[in-house]
C-alpha cells in the first residue's frame, strides 16, 4: 500500500551564534549546518524508514532541487514533488551558546502547490492507502475532499497550530495527530474537547509522558506511555511519531500497536540531534 503526504520540504539552514543578533547588528557565526526539513519531508523520510512506499505529494523551488535528489535517495516517492521557479521552503535558524533558538520560516514553494497537481497526483491512490498532511503547505482542503473521495483515510497533524485550518478539514479526518498545546488551542478555538470531536481517532502527544488515544467512536481513553530515554534534542519527534504511526497503520498494525511503533521511534529521535536525515529505521528500533 501507499503512504499519500501532501507536505513541506525545507532547507534548514542553522546558523551558530555567540547570541542572538540586536537590530543592526553585524554577528560573525561560529558554525553552520544545511540539512533537510519541513514537517512533511521529516514524516515521509520517517514512514519510509518505517518501511512503507511513501508518494509524497508538493512543490520545491529552483534553489531546492537537492532536496527532492535527497529524499529520492532516501526511497521517497517524488514523482509528484514539483520543481517551480522561485524560492524554495527554508528555516533560518539562529543557535546561541545556551541552546535558545529564533527561526525565520519563508513558506515558498510549499505554497505554490497546484490544486491540480494535488487530484492528479491521488489518481494513483487505491483503496486501503492511507494519506496524512499538516499544515505547512496550501491546497490543504483539496487535498481532503480528493482522498475522501478515492475513500482513503485521512490523517492530520495540525501543526504550525491554526484553528481555522482545523476547521476547515475536520469532518473529513479519520484521524487527528495534535500535542498536548494543540489539543488545548483547539479546545479553546471550538469548545470542543478531545472526546467531543467529529474524528474517530484523536491522539494527543505528551512528550516525555507518551501518547493519550481518543477513540471517539468506542468513547475509550488510553495512555500509552513513552518509553524513557534521555532526550538531546526533540526537534522532530512529533513528525517522527506521525510518520511511523502512518507506516504502522499502512502496514496492517491497529491503532494501539502503531502508536507503541511510533513512540519507539519517536524515542530514539530525540537522543539525536538534527531532523529528517536523522531519523532511525526501523531495524534501528
Ligand atoms: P516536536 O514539535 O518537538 O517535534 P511535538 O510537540 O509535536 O514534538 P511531543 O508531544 O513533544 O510532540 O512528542 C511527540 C512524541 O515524541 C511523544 O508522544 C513521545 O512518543 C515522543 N517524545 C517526545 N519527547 C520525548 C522524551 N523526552 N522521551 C521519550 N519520548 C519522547
Amino acid at each position: 500500500m501507499t503512504v499519500w503526504n501532501l507536505g513541506s520540504v525545507n532547507a534548514d539552514m542553522v546558523f551558530r551564534v555567540p547570541h542572538m543578533p540586536a537590530p543592526g547588528e553585524t554577528l560573525s557565526a561560529t558554525g553552520y549546518q544545511k540539512g533537510l526539513g519541513g514537517k512533511g519531508a521529516n514524516m515521509s523520510v520517517a514512514a519510509t524508514r518505517a518501511g512503507s512506499h511513501v508518494e509524497h505529494i508538493g512543490a520545491v523551488g529552483e534553489d531546492g532541487l537537492w532536496m527532492k535528489e535527497r529524499l529520492a535517495g532516501y526511497g521517497v516517492g517524488t514523482t509528484h514533488l514539483a520543481e517551480l521557479p522561485g524560492p524554495t521552503g527554508q528555516a533560518i535558524i539562529y543557535l546561541d551558546a545556551e541552546g535558545e533558538n529564533q527561526i525565520v520560516l519563508l513558506a515558498g514553494s510549499n505554497t505554490e502547490i497546484s490544486e491540480a497537481a494535488i487530484a492528479s497526483a491521488l489518481e494513483g491512490a487505491r483503496a486501503g492507502d492511507i494519506a496524512v498532511f499538516q499544515n505547512e503547505t496550501n491546497g490543504q482542503q483539496a487535498f481532503a475532499r480528493a482522498v475522501k473521495a478515492r475513500g482513503l483515510r485521512l490523517a492530520y497533524a495540525a501543526a504550525p497550530f491554526d484553528a481555522a485550518a482545523v476547521a476547515a478539514v475536520l469532518d473529513q479526518l479519520d484521524i487527528l495527530v495534535m500535542n498536548e498545546v494543540e489539543a488545548r488551542q483547539l479546545q479553546d478555538a471550538t469548545g470542543l474537547a478531545p472526546e467531543a470531536l467529529p474524528v474517530a481517532e484523536v491522539l494527543v502527544t505528551l512528550g516525555a509522558k507518551g501518547c493519550r488515544r481518543f477513540d471517539t467512536v468506542s468513547g475509550q481513553v488510553q495512555d500509552v506511555p513513552a518509553p524513557k530515554v534521555t532526550p538531546v534534542d526533540t526537534t522532530g519527534a512529533g513528525d517522527t511519531f506521525t510518520g511511523y504511526l502512518l507506516a504502522g497503520l499502512d502496514q496492517g498494525l491497529s491503532m494501539e500497536e502503531a502508536i507503541t511503533l511510533a513512540q519507539k521511534a519517536a524515542a530514539v529521535m530525540v537522543t539525536r540531534l538534527g531532523t529528517a536525515d536523522v531519523i532511525p529505521t526501523r531495524a534501528e528500533i
